[in-house]
């Protein structure tokens, strides 16, 4: 871990713990959009989540953060415009135009591919679960009758809900608004994407306290959210995706952005190719 490192996790664990306690709500924007030719893009990234997409003052940091500036670049903006894109606003967002893409942990599904088109995928998570150290909890199988939390219109609820008909789910808008609950034993465990888990536990605040149990039971494709349609948007940010694996970029925003929480990659999925677009 270097020193840049360090102070990235130091006041991401800040920040993380000022939204748990103070909550969040979106920043949308005007509407209207850059064009291709330069001006400025709207990128909908997470605010709260350290390792992926986190804002600490005036800057923002995280792989999502690096995936946005790389396409951004590639497709010829002349710089990003950051919008929180909480979970459950992300279709909501694109489709209103007040962002051009979301770049947010956003697994892509037959269901929000309804109303919104995706490029990539640009990686592949997995859902598993964040309990107290402690815990005996080793997977899936043991959350029956559990307090669980996550987050609404999220893949991670609706997945649990499956797994575990029986379970008992609290749901608020930001993941880590649970963070609190599972350190203090008024839940069981929070449930999403080992990514995020990951980038949670190895906060300073929570080191010691809480663990990633290690074992998926889902794999999420993170894509990039765009107007329903774009094809053309959709092709030219694939290409992006492309070079970015190719010229070693990619490698070096997971060694940059996961590296400092231990997190390992799947390399048997990562990186992944991407889909045709729609
Ligand atoms: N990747 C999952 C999803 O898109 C969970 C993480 C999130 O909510 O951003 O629903």
């Amino acid at each position: 871990m270097n020193a840049r490192h360090i102070m990235a996790t130091v006041s991401a664990s800040v920040l993380v713990l000022g939204l748990a306690a103070c909550g969040s709500d979106s920043e949308g924007g005007d509407g209207g959009g850059g064009g291709e030719d330069g001006g400025a893009v709207k990128v909908g990234i997470k605010f709260d989540q350290p390792g992926l997409g986190l804002k600490d003052g005036d800057t923002y940091t995280g792989f999502d953060v690096d995936v946005a500036n790389y396409v951004a670049d590639e497709l010829g903006y002349d710089s990003v415009e950051f919008i929180q894109a909480p979970s459950p606003q992300r279709e909501t967002l694109l489709q209103s135009g007040q962002v051009d893409m979301v770049v947010a942990t956003y697994s892509i599904t037959d269901e929000r591919a309804e109303k919104v088109s995706f490029a990539g995928p640009y990686f592949v998570a997995g859902q598993d679960l964040l309990v107290a150290s402690d815990a005996k909890i080793t997977g899936v199988k043991d959350l029956e009758g559990k307090k669980l939390c996550s987050v609404k219109g999220s893949t991670s609820a609706d997945n649990v809900k499956k797994e575990v008909p029986g379970v008992q789910l609290q749901t608020f808008d930001t993941y880590s608004k649970c963070l609190d609950l599972v350190a203090n034993g008024q839940l069981d465990a929070l449930t999403t994407d080992n990514t995020i888990l990951a980038g949670y536990a190895a906060q300073p605040a929570y080191k010691g306290k809480l663990k990633v149990v290690g074992n998926t039971f889902s794999e999420e494709r993170y894509g990039i959210g765009i107007e329903k349609g774009d094809t053309a948007m959709c092709e030219d940010i694939n290409k992006a995706l492309t070079k970015m694996v190719d010229d070693g970029d990619w490698q070096k925003a997971v060694d940059d952005n996961f590296g400092p929480a231990d997190f390992t990659v799947d390399e048997e999925v990562n990186p992944p190719e991407h889909d045709e677009c729609a």
